[in-house]
């Protein structure tokens, strides 16, 4: 078993308390790591080699701390396909999605902040009465910060928070999920290595109540980006809230898909497919209710269901594997107990929902469950209502327009939606209406890194992304220069 240490002041370190998180492959069963189980000692210690690196690395020019950033980016791609394999066995994930899109755009998160901190102005204002002077605003990094991730997409977040906060000049304690450990302790030595001064970014391994909740109790900490469930969320927040930092929350998501009547179905079948089940459903913009008009409905779901039934699932290591294993046993219950629910409250299982029987003996073990379509699901069902992330969706029908809204609007979540339909007019009408962060019209996941990332209700507060993300890791200052009086 690999033992996964602490990034603490440049050096990796195991736990103060010597404690470790046993924790398997998730696609095998077979036991996989051995995570130092991080507690306030070891927060405690990482605060302090931030601390004392802030002192140099808040005053470190742009132009050096964008060459590190780019250096970083650079080991990353270097490094791509061990770190694929880390995170294929650390999720169940396929290995071949990895490869394509966690590592990768890890890589483009450093690129992207590297270049986009040497493009940043700030304000100024010509004031004319009661007397002249220039105001200009003076953008500060905060200090310590704190940056917390979830294991569905475990690199990929986890760089998508460091990246923008140490490009402003903070310094980082920043925690992975216990289930994904390995990829960040990873980061911590590519970073190392791309000359980032000890203790700019450390990396705490550990549980949520304990590591996580040490973090957001911290002193030192400055502010809190975070990405998670809306439960976490909500306790995280009123934590910070009682010590008066900001928090940047990135929460749940039950993304409606809306299938117009004129949609194009050979664009959208494939598309709202991949939407329900890449990375196994476990992506917090996957959709998860698809709204059909009803014209579209018998044609849409017999494809859709073809669609799901034609998907490969099993060993995350074969290159033709769509979906491998779910996050976990104890996940796989929670997606199926929703299946259930679903069911009792007058769904019907189309496809899918059950553990497959016919997987290869090397995987016999894991997490799988088949991809699932349900249908007559009624709306006020907590298979409608909360999030399941798994690969499971219910399809419904709709008659008009301003229907499907409601039933997109009718959840405590306002992550993301997308809307399938020829007529561009319509689909700017309905995408104004949706209570969502992000809506992609014919398209999904389609992401440009420097639009304004986030959710609205219950999917988050704060956005991230592009200038947004550099503004929630600085502070502003006025500063009101007197010009006397007019020649
Ligand atoms: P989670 O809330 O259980 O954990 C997220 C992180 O918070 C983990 O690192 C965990 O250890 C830590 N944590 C848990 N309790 C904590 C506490 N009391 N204090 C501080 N940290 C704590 O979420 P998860 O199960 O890891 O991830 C799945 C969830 O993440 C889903 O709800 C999904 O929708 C959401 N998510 C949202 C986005 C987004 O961008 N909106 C992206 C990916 C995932």
């Amino acid at each position: 078993m690999q033992e996964v240490d602490h990034f603490i002041n440049g050096a990796f370190v195991p736990a103060v308390s010597g404690a470790r998180i046993p924790r398997e492959n998730p696609a095998t069963g077979e036991p996989l790591r051995a995570i130092a189980r991080g507690t306030a000692a070891d927060v405690a210690r990482a605060a302090e080699a931030a601390s004392r690196a802030f002192e140099s690395w808040g005053k470190t020019p742009a132009v050096d701390r964008s060459r590190i950033l780019h250096a970083i980016a650079v080991g990353i791609e270097s490094r791509l396909d061990e770190l694929a394999l880390m995170e294929c066995q650390d999720t169940g994930k396929p290995l071949a999605l990895a490869r394509s899109l966690d590592i990768p755009r890890a890589a483009a998160n450093f690129r992207f902040f590297a270049s986009a901190i040497l493009h940043e102005s700030s304000e100024s204002f010509l004031t004319e009465r009661p007397a002249r002077a220039l105001n200009y605003v003076l953008r500060k990094p905060l200090g310590v910060v704190g940056c917390i991730a979830p294991w569905n997409l475990p690199l990929y977040l986890f760089t998508w928070k460091i990246a923008p906060a140490l490009a402003a000049g903070n310094c980082v304690i920043a925690k992975p999920s216990e289930l994904t450990p390995t990829t960040a302790a990873a980061l911590g030595d590519i970073a190392r290595h791309a000359g980032l001064p000890a203790g700019v970014l450390n990396i705490v391994q550990g549980l949520g109540p304990e590591a996580g909740q040490a973090i957001v109790d911290c002193e030192a900490v400055r502010a809190v980006s975070f990405t998670g469930g809306t439960a976490t969320g909500r306790k995280l927040a009123a934590r910070c809230g009682e010590r008066l930092i900001p928090a940047s929350l990135e929460l749940g998501g039950k993304n409606a898909a809306i299938v117009c009547e004129d949609a194009d179905l050979a664009l959208a079948v494939p598309e709202i497919a991949r939407s329900a089940f890449l990375n196994q459903g476990e992506i917090c913009l996957c959709s998860s209710r698809i709204l059909v008009h009803r014209a579209r409905m018998r044609e849409f779901s017999e494809r859709f269901i073809a669609a799901a039934r034609g998907l490969t699932l099993g060993d995350p290591l074969l290159p033709d594997t769509d979906l491998g294993s779910l996050i976990s046993k104890v996940h796989r219950e929670k997606v199926l107990a929703a299946i259930d629910r679903g069911v009792a409250d007058g769904g019907i299982v189309a496809c899918g929902g059950e553990t497959p029987c016919t997987l290869p003996d090397r995987v016999k073990h894991g997490a799988f469950l088949q991809p699932t379509v349900l249908l007559g699901v009624p709306q006020e069902s907590a298979c409608v209502q909360e999030e399941t992330f798994g690969p499971v969706v219910t399809v419904h029908g709709f008659d008009r327009h301003r229907d499907a809204v409601v039933m997109a609007n009718g959840t405590r979540y306002g992550l993301a939606a997308s809307v399938w339909t020829r007529d561009l007019t319509r689909a700017h009408r309905i995408a104004a209406r949706l209570d969502a962060g992000t809506v992609w019209i014919n398209c999904w996941m389609l992401r440009d890194l420097r639009v304004p990332f986030g959710g609205v209700k219950d999917s988050g507060i704060g956005r991230e992304g592009g200038h947004e993300a550099l503004r929630f890791f600085t502070d502003t200052s006025n500063v009101c220069l007197s010009m006397g009086e007019a020649l």
